[in-house]
């Protein structure tokens, strides 16, 4: 196979309002604001809807923009109502419960799960139906920039090998994890300190949670990183493993290479709450493999561009945040491009105030995730308390609402607190685990440590 070329291509470059590279949630979000805003959008997309993407779990702070988009009744219509999240306490039959309709403040009680085949179809098409220029099967290889640091010109190429080059005026990078703009111009930083991979795939016959609980995610710890449960629509559900490099490394110790398929199968083994649910269930997709994922780049935005969604930072799926943040980022984003095309003075001082509100956003999910599988956090969540409603704001941090809720980010802050006194009061136990942790994650992943890509 001849690899794609990654330079300029020679084709004379058509002049457009604002040109998006990659049509997944960010990037059709943005796409169907701005065209409905009266911009002349062009949006770039390598593959062809619908294709595979993982993601399936949605925020309740994601209803409000699908509203808003006009698409809320055809999301909810292939989505799977998902009332909260579930946590199997270690050791224990029972888990800990987080319903989303004991947030804080009232807002979106329930989130949907989907297929992300369908649900960025369904995404990318009403873009189109709102106006903007929808290209499938066009992988952008080159962005060149001025000596303003403004973007010139886009390449890109079709699948048939014909070129097409663009001219923005304002350039939005929604390429996920590809992050074209973010490595082209050496902006992403990997986190050393917290790599991890995910083996996962979708399995028939999988007990669902009794009654109002059946469409929660279930997120279940083990001792070398936590598994996903997710109910998909026609009885699937998507299953996952996210495990430590040290554990995947192990694979080859032994002797033998162990295959993906089985490996997560003999994972999924390790917690008696998963392997029940699972007994029976049948495996109808293949086994894929993602890895070492936590990034960010080192800036946001510059004249006439702007990165968001995955193209800009990924942390960990853990509270599935990654659609949310996705399309949230995608939201202010369209905002923030309207109006620097209009008044371009406000630029500089828009895009200021986005990164600010998105990286503090960040750092609380951030805060949790690194903490998430810590025996001060296991003992927080195994004799849950209610002081000052610190619990109703955790329920409304899972739900998403973590950008612009005073009333959430002062008790977030406080949680901090109270998680400070209970690693002092057991001091040696939770000094171990962090070293432990620390330990399995500084191992470094090799190019052989998974099969697979990264969908
Ligand atoms: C293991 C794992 C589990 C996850 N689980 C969840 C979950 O349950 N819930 C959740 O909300 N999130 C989850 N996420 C995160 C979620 O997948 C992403 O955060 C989300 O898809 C980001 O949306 P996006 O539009 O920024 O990027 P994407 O959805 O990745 O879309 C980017 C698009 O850009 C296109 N593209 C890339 N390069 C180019 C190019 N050169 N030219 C043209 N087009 C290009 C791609 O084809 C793609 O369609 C998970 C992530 C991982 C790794």
């Amino acid at each position: 196979m001849t690899p794609a070329p990654t330079v300029a291509t020679d084709a004379p470059a058509l002049q457009a309002d604002v040109v998006i590279i990659g049509g997944g949630p960010a990037g059709s979000t943005a796409a169907a604001l701005l065209a409905r805003a009266g911009h002349q959008v062009v949006v770039l997309e390598k593959d062809a809807h619908p294709r595979f993407h993982i993601g399936e779990s949605l925020l309740p702070m994601n209803m409000p923009i699908l509203e808003e988009l006009g698409v809320l009744d055809q999301v909810r219509a292939i989505g799977v109502h998902k009332a909260g999240a579930d946590f199997p306490l270690p050791g224990e039959a029972k888990s800990h419960v987080f319903r989303f309709n004991r947030t804080l403040t009232p807002g979106p009680d329930a989130a949907v799960h989907v297929r992300r085949d369908q649900f960025d179809q369904l995404l990318f098409e009403h873009a189109r139906a709102c106006g903007a220029d929808m290209h499938a099967c066009t992988r952008v290889v080159h962005v060149a920039f001025g000596a303003d640091g403004r973007p010139e010109r886009v390449d890109a190429i079709k699948a048939d090998g014909s070129t097409l080059a663009l001219r923005p005026r304002y350039l939005i990078d929604a390429s996920g994890r590809d992050t074209v703009v973010a490595a082209q111009r050496r902006l992403k930083r990997k986190n050393p300190t917290h790599q991890s991979a995910a083996l996962f795939s979708h399995f028939r016959g999988v007990a669902r949670q009794p009654g109002i609980d059946a469409g929660n995610i279930t997120i279940a710890r083990f001792e070398h990183g936590w598994f996903w449960l997710i109910p998909l629509p026609d009885d699937v559900m998507s299953v996952g493993a996210v495990c430590l490099p040290e554990y995947l490394r192990q694979r080859s110790a032994d002797g033998g290479r162990i295959d993906n398929e089985t490996l997560l199968m003999r994972t999924l083994e390790a917690n008696p709450a998963v392997r029940a649910r699972m007994q029976g269930a049948e495996r109808i997709a293949p086994v894929h493999a993602t890895g070492n994922y936590s990034y960010a780049a080192t800036r946001m935005a510059g004249p006439g561009w702007i990165l968001i969604g995955d193209a800009y930072a990924f942390v960990d799926p853990i509270f599935s945040s990654g659609v949310f943040l996705a399309m949230d980022s995608a939201r202010q984003a369209a905002a923030l491009v309207d109006a620097s095309l209009r008044t371009p003075a406000r630029e500089a001082r828009l895009q200021r105030a986005m990164q600010a509100r998105l990286d503090r956003g960040l750092r609380h999910f951030t805060w949790f995730i690194y903490r998430f599988n810590t025996p001060v956090m296991q003992r927080l969540f195994s004799a849950p308390r209610n002081d000052l409603q610190l619990e109703q704001a955790v329920i409304s941090m899972l739900a998403g609402d973590v950008f612009d809720n005073a009333a959430v980010r002062w008790r977030l802050y406080v949680f901090r607190m109270i998680y400070a006194l209970n690693a002092i009061a057991i001091a040696p136990q939770a000094l171990r685990g962090w070293r432990t942790r620390r330990r399995q994650a500084r191992v470094a992943f090799r190019g052989d440590t998974l099969h697979g890509g990264n969908p």
